[in-house]
């Protein structure tokens, strides 16, 4: 017997007949004889309409009162789910997350998770053998006493919390592909769904582009050491043995992973724009006086890339920021032209950025310098290069990106 957290998102949840298949995925687990915890998302689509309702209501709305509004996507499919639960025999109960609760920082819209009370469910399942059932996305801050939210795909955020305050063996995430792959198979037909994959690595290609899952869930799950295992929704129920591995992707331990690819996914993001200041004073002080006020305004700068001077009296400095940010971020700049002093800007949004990660790549050198070369022989020129111990990442201009992949793909062993 074990305990498990099981966590549905949006599209598995979309409508009643898919919250009665839920129901039985989760009948499965309790009848093999697992104390179980269910963590819902909002029913597809209604987290959007719920924000664009604060937007019609008022664009400068409240973020306390935008928190009330959009937690309630939540509360609606738990009590559905428990209600299908209970119609299938099993005793169950919903919570919200100010009920548990889920203490968070009071960052109302992309709140913290700071404390999680599992005891009182810890206690039911021994005491009842009764399933909780999870609003996820939302909780409440303890000395206001208001609702908060997580932001955006917090519910995945929400199960590993609930995982890791119960100690379930495992969090399961249930969603509408059926694991991680080795990149997007869309854009790469030839994709592999991985098998396992490191926290590190997961962080990196959730961080990078992958959307399967919320950064901070796996920031989460990889201080807790929370497993969690990616799985679809959408098998039948009754076609699962629950003592078998299904197909999903395990993100575990590195320690538990046994054989090591060098490198073992690819992550894209084309939300990328690139900023270069030209002839900037090459002193002291001018990397402060720009990354300084883009800080302030809240602007998260990725790759850096600066150009060693040939006169030692000015110099090139070019960096990316999110496409959302870029119009913010060139008038950031323009404001502090004096302060800075510099000769011209040029910028650009048809720009992607690539990213090789593996954890293998601590112990392998060259892994970076094949992927240059593999590029130059498609005559796809890198704008801007970063690298970290387990990444590199590769900036190149947007019309390339599919070929990009696919090559980089090919070149590192990972088509099926
Ligand atoms: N319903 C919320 C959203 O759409 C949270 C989630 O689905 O994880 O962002
Ligand atoms: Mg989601």
């Amino acid at each position: 017997m074990g305990r498990l957290v099981m966590k549905f998102g949006g599209t598995s949840v979309a409508d009643i007949e898919r919250i009665r298949n839920v129901a039985r995925h989760v009948k499965r687990e309790v009848d093999a004889g697992h104390e179980v915890a269910v963590v819902v998302s909002a029913m597809a689509g209604t987290t959007n309409r719920l924000v664009e309702w604060c937007r019609e209501a008022s664009p400068m709305h409240d973020a306390r009162e935008y928190d009330a509004v959009v937690a309630s996507g939540e509360q609606v499919t738990a009590g559905l789910l428990a209600i299908a639960l209970q119609a299938l025999g099993i005793n169950a109960r919903s919570w919200q997350g100010w009920q548990l609760p889920i203490k968070t920082s009071d960052v109302h819209g992309s709140a913290r998770i700071l404390d999680v009370n599992g005891e009182e469910l810890v206690r039911r399942f021994r005491e009842r053998k009764e399933v909780a059932v999870v609003a996820g996305f939302q909780g409440i801050h303890a000395e206001t006493g208001r609702i908060t939210t997580l932001g955006r795909g917090g519910s995945d955020t929400s199960a590993v919390a609930v995982a890791a305050a119960i100690q379930a063996d495992r969090c399961d995430i249930y969603t509408d592909v059926d694991g991680v792959y080795t990149t997007d198979p869309r854009v790469v037909p030839r994709a592999r769904r991985l098998d396992k994959i490191s926290f590190e690595e997961m962080l990196e290609m959730a961080s990078l582009g992958a959307k399967v899952m919320q950064v901070r869930s796996i920031e989460l799950g990889m201080v807790h050491q929370v497993r969690m295992f990616v799985r679809s929704s959408f098998d039948k129920p009754e076609d699962i043995d629950p003592h078998s591995t299904p197909p999903g992707t395990l993100i575990c331990d590195e320690a538990e992973i046994m054989e090591q690819q060098v490198v073992t996914g690819i992550a894209f993001s084309k939300d990328e724009a690139q900023i270069s200041i030209r002839h900037v004073q090459d002193k002291p002080g001018v990397a402060a006086s720009i990354f300084g006020p883009l800080a302030e305004a809240n602007i998260n700068v990725d790759m850096i890339v600066q150009v060693v001077s040939a006169d030692g009296a000015t110099t090139d400095l070019t960096f990316t920021v999110p496409a959302a940010d870029y119009d913010r971020a060139k008038e950031t700049i323009a404001k502090a032209r004096e302060r800075i002093g510099y000769g011209g800007l040029d910028s650009a949004t048809d720009v992607a950025k690539i990213s090789v990660i593996g954890i293998g790549m601590r112990s392998h050198a060259g892994v970076a310098a094949s992927a240059f070369k593999a590029l130059a022989e498609r005559g796809i020129n890198i704008r801007a290069i970063t690298t970290s111990e387990i990444k590199f990442s590769l900036l190149i201009d947007a019309a390339f990106t599919e070929l990009a992949v696919r090559t980089l793909h090919s070149l590192y062993g990972l088509d099926k």
